[in-house]
């Protein structure tokens, strides 16, 4: 705005933040409708600006997310409302919801947020069963997402399971100080 541009900040209003994400090149879709980004995972929450400021951008990206979708169900699994499909992406607008006409795996709000409603919390479980919800500044895992834009995408989604990651801590370990499980 001091440069003479116009700038409008926006978080989760004027425009869909996930569809311009994916755009920007900051990370693929996921099946439980998140951005998945190769840093954090589905471990972000977008903020936009528009401005008419003229500036480089990058293209959207592809490190393996679909084909790793398309095989996994973590999500879909472990949501206690079943909102999250098992099927192919579809355009078919699930309800008043959810958008027609964009071809993608879509989430059912609904569902979600009447079961967020009935916890009175939030619920995120599926971020957390997602294989890609992992510290990627860690060797191993960076071996695992390597793994996981492979045809051995298999194998790190065997391991995932394997190694329990996504597990809920137990209440007794958060009540003596733990908060996350040490993966
Ligand atoms: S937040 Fe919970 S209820 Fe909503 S889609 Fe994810 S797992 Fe399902
Ligand atoms: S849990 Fe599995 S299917 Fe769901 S978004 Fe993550 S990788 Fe994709």
């Amino acid at each position: 705005m001091n440069l003479g541009y116009l700038a409008v900040p926006s978080l989760n209003d004027t425009a869909l933040a996930i569809p311009l994400a994916i755009k920007a090149g900051l990370g693929e879709y996921g099946r439980h409708g998140m951005v998945i980004t190769r840093e954090f995972g589905p471990r972000v929450r977008f903020g936009k600006i528009f401005t008419n400021a003229p500036m480089a951008f990058d293209q959207q990206i592809d490190f393996g997310v679909t084909k790793f979708c398309e095989k996994c169900r973590n999500c879909t699994n472990a949501c206690p409302p079943k909102a999250i499909s098992d099927n192919e992406p579809s355009s078919v607008k699930l309800n008043l919801s959810s958008i027609n006409g964009v071809k993608k795996w879509s989430v059912d709000g609904e569902k979600c947020f009447s079961y967020w409603a009935k916890i009175v919390s939030d619920c995120m479980i599926c971020m957390r069963v997602c294989p890609y919800n992992k510290d990627f500044t860690k060797f191993r895992h960076k071996i695992g997402l390597r793994l996981a834009a492979t045809k051995l995408r298999g194998v790190m989604l065997f391991l995932n399971g394997f190694l329990g990651y996504g597990e809920r801590l137990k209440p007794k370990a958060w009540w003596n100080g733990e908060t996350r499980k040490k993966i």
